[in-house]
């Protein structure tokens, strides 16, 4: 049996997708906000597809604010835009496939 990839569901689509496809935001013990890179560091997290689409919806729609039940600072505002703007402009898709 292939072990089970485990899910979560990005904030702005509400689709559910392997972790590593995902971006997540963390709310740290402390109270502070930060992008999580290694998907380890402990607190609540939220989940936002590596999509220009999803990623400005998230932030248009303070979708991470209430996924967290914070305020979601600036600075980690600015990373997600630059994450944002290192992916592709299109997303890879089946039909891209020679
Ligand atoms: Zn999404």
């Amino acid at each position: 049996m292939p072990r089970k990839v485990p899910q979560r569901m990005c904030v702005a689509c509400r689709t559910m997708k392997a972790k590593r496809e995902l971006i997540r935001v963390v709310l740290g013990q402390d109270g502070t906000v930060t992008m999580d890179a290694t998907g380890k560091k402990p607190g609540r997290g939220a989940y936002v597809c590596r999509s220009r689409t999803c990623i400005a919806q998230a932030v248009r729609a303070h979708r991470l604010d209430k996924g967290l039940k914070t305020a979601v600072g600036a600075d980690v505002i600015d990373q997600l835009i630059e994450e944002m703007e290192a992916l592709p402009e299109h997303e890879p898709t089946d039909t891209d496939h020679k």
